[in-house]
C-alpha cells in the first residue's frame, strides 16, 4: 500500500477491536516516515513482538520501533502522562533512542487521576465494561470544555486555577455517586509540575508536522485504537468507546483535512472477539469459543481479560467497511483456525421477521440477531511458514476469497503469526 510512492494510509479496526493492528502497524511503519495515534486513550495496548521481546504499547505510536520513523500522539488522544513516560522509560531501558522522533500534540487532552475515580465510580452504575483508565471522563470533560490540555502545562499558573476548580467539582460528583474517594488537589498539582517540565518540550502543533509531512511527499501512517463497531457514533452504543476510532476520526484526530488521506486499511481478525458487555452475534460460547480464546492468545494486552470469540461476521466487516471507507483489508489470525475441521462464516443475519443484512443501529435488535452461516472446509494444516498466497493450502485461499467476497473489500495482507516476518502481502497495486 506504501509501494507506489507516497501517500496518508489510515490503519483501523474493522471490528470490535484487538484484531491485531499493532501488527500491521509494525510492519507498515518500516515504509512511513511518520506514524501518528489519532484517538483513544491508555486502555488500548497494542502488542508487537519482535523477536524474543512483547511490547505492550498504550499511548506510544508503535511505529517508535522503527529507528528514523517520527511518532506524533495527536490532538483526538487523551494523554495519561504517566503511561506515556513509563512507556518512554521502558523503551530507553530496552535501547530504543526516542530523541527527536516523538512528538504530542498541545491541543490533546490529559488523563488525570481525578478521572479514573469518576471512571470507577461510574462504572459500578452503568456497567460498560470500561478499563477503568479515567478515558470517558477525560472525553468528556473535552466535549463539557472543561478538560486541561498539553498546552495548559506551559503555563502553570493557569493550570493550577483550572485544576482547582476541576478538582473540586470531581469531588462534588463523586459524593453524588456515593463513592468515598476524594481526588486532592495538591497531588494533582505536583503531578502536573512534575510532568510539565518533561512534557512541554514535546509538544508541538501535531496537525502542523502531519499536514506538512503529507503536502512533503513522505509516508504518513495515521493508527487508530480498538475498532470500528467501539466508535462512539457507528458502534453498538452504548457498549462503545469516547472517540472516533474510524477513519473520519482519523482525519480530525491527526489535525489534517479527509482530503489527505489517501487509503484505508481495515484490519479483521480471520474470526471475531470481543471484551466488555454488548452483544456478538457470532459469539461461539462452548468448546469452539474455547480453542479459538486458547489458540489465539484471546486475553487483553492490557488488563489481561479473556475475550469473547466467535465466527466471522461479514455483516460487521461489510458495515466497517462502509463506514470507513476501506480501501482495503488486513487478514489476522489466519493461523488460528489451522486445526478447525469445519470454519462458520455469518454471511447475515435473521430476525424473526425477516433477513437483517444490515448493523442495527439499537443494541436490543443485535442481541436479538440470528447469525446465518456458510460452513466452509478447514484446511487442518499449518499456514505459519506462508509467504505468499500460492503456499496457502486451498481450503485456506477459498476461505479468504469468501471473506474478500463477502466484504466487498479486497484483501492486501494476510498475517499468518504473531512474527513481523509472518506476512503475507497480496500483490494487487493500492488499496
Ligand atoms: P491490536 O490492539 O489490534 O494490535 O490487537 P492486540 O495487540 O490486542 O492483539 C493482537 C494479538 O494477536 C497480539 O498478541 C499479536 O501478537 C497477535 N497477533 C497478531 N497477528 C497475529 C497472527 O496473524 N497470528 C497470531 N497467532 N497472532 C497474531
Amino acid at each position: 500500500m506504501f509501494d507506489a510512492g507516497t501517500g496518508c494510509l489510515v490503519v483501523v479496526g474493522a471490528q470490535w477491536g484487538d484484531e491485531g493492528k499493532g501488527k500491521l502497524v509494525d510492519v507498515l511503519a518500516e515504509r512511513a516516515d511518520v506514524v501518528v495515534r489519532y484517538q483513544g486513550g491508555a486502555n488500548a495496548g497494542h502488542t508487537v513482538v519482535i523477536g524474543d521481546s512483547q511490547f505492550i504499547l498504550r499511548q506510544i505510536p508503535s511505529g517508535i520501533l522503527h529507528p528514523g520513523v517520527v511518532c506524533v500522539v495527536g490532538n483526538g488522544v487523551v494523554l495519561e502522562p504517566e503511561t506515556f513516560f513509563g512507556e518512554l522509560d521502558e523503551l530507553a531501558k530496552r535501547g530504543i533512542d526516542t530523541t527527536g522522533r516523538i512528538w504530542v500534540s498541545d491541543r490533546a487532552h490529559l488523563v488525570l487521576p481525578y478521572h479514573k475515580l469518576l471512571d470507577l465510580a461510574s462504572e459500578k452504575s452503568q456497567k460498560l465494561g470500561t478499563t477503568g483508565r479515567g478515558i470517558g471522563p477525560a472525553y468528556e470533560d473535552k466535549y463539557g470544555r472543561r478538560g486541561i490540555r498539553v498546552t495548559d502545562l506551559r503555563r502553570l499558573e493557569c493550570a493550577r486555577a483550572m485544576l482547582a476548580e476541576r478538582v473540586e467539582r470531581a469531588n462534588r460528583l463523586l459524593e453524588l455517586m456515593g463513592s468515598v474517594e476524594r481526588a486532592s488537589f495538591e497531588e494533582h498539582l505536583a503531578l502536573l509540575e512534575r510532568l510539565a517540565p518533561r512534557l512541554v518540550p514535546l509538544s508541538a502543533d501535531a496537525g502542523l508536522i502531519v499536514h506538512r509531512a503529507v503536502r512533503e511527499g513522505r509516508r504518513v501512517l495515521l493508527e487508530g485504537a480498538q475498532g470500528s463497531l467501539l466508535d462512539v457514533d457507528h458502534g453498538t452504543y452504548p457498549y462503545v468507546t469516547s472517540s472516533n476510532t474510524t477513519a473520519g476520526g482519523a482525519a480530525v484526530g491527526a489535525g489534517i483535512g479527509p482530503t489527505l488521506i489517501h487509503h484505508v486499511l481495515g484490519v479483521v481478525k480471520a474470526y471475531t472477539t470481543r471484551v466488555g458487555n454488548g452483544p456478538l452475534p457470532t459469539e461461539a460460547p462452548g468448546p469452539e469459543g474455547e480453542q479459538l480464546r486458547q489458540l489465539g492468545g484471546e486475553f487483553g494486552a492490557v488488563t489481561g481479560r479473556p475475550r469473547r470469540c466467535g465466527w466471522f461476521d461479514a455483516t460487521v466487516v461489510r458495515y466497517a467497511a462502509r463506514v470507513n471507507g476501506l480501501t482495503g483489508l488486513a487478514v489476522t489470525k489466519l493461523d488460528v483456525l489451522d486445526s478447525f475441521a469445519e470454519i462458520p462464516v455469518c454471511i447475515g443475519y435473521s430476525l424473526p421477521d425477516g433477513l437483517c443484512d444490515e448493523m442495527p443501529a439499537e443494541v436490543e435488535l443485535l442481541g436479538q440477531v440470528r447469525p446465518r452461516y456458510d460452513v466452509l472446509p478447514g484446511w487442518q494444516r499449518p499456514t505459519g511458514s506462508a509467504r505468499r498466497l500460492s503456499e496457502l493450502p486451498d481450503e485456506a485461499r477459498a476461505y479468504l476469497d469468501r471473506l474478500e467476497a463477502l466484504s466487498g473489500v479486497p484483501v492486501r495482507y494476510v498475517s499468518v503469526g504473531t512474527r513481523r516476518d509472518q506476512i503475507i502481502e497480496v500483490a494487487g497495486g493500492e488499496g
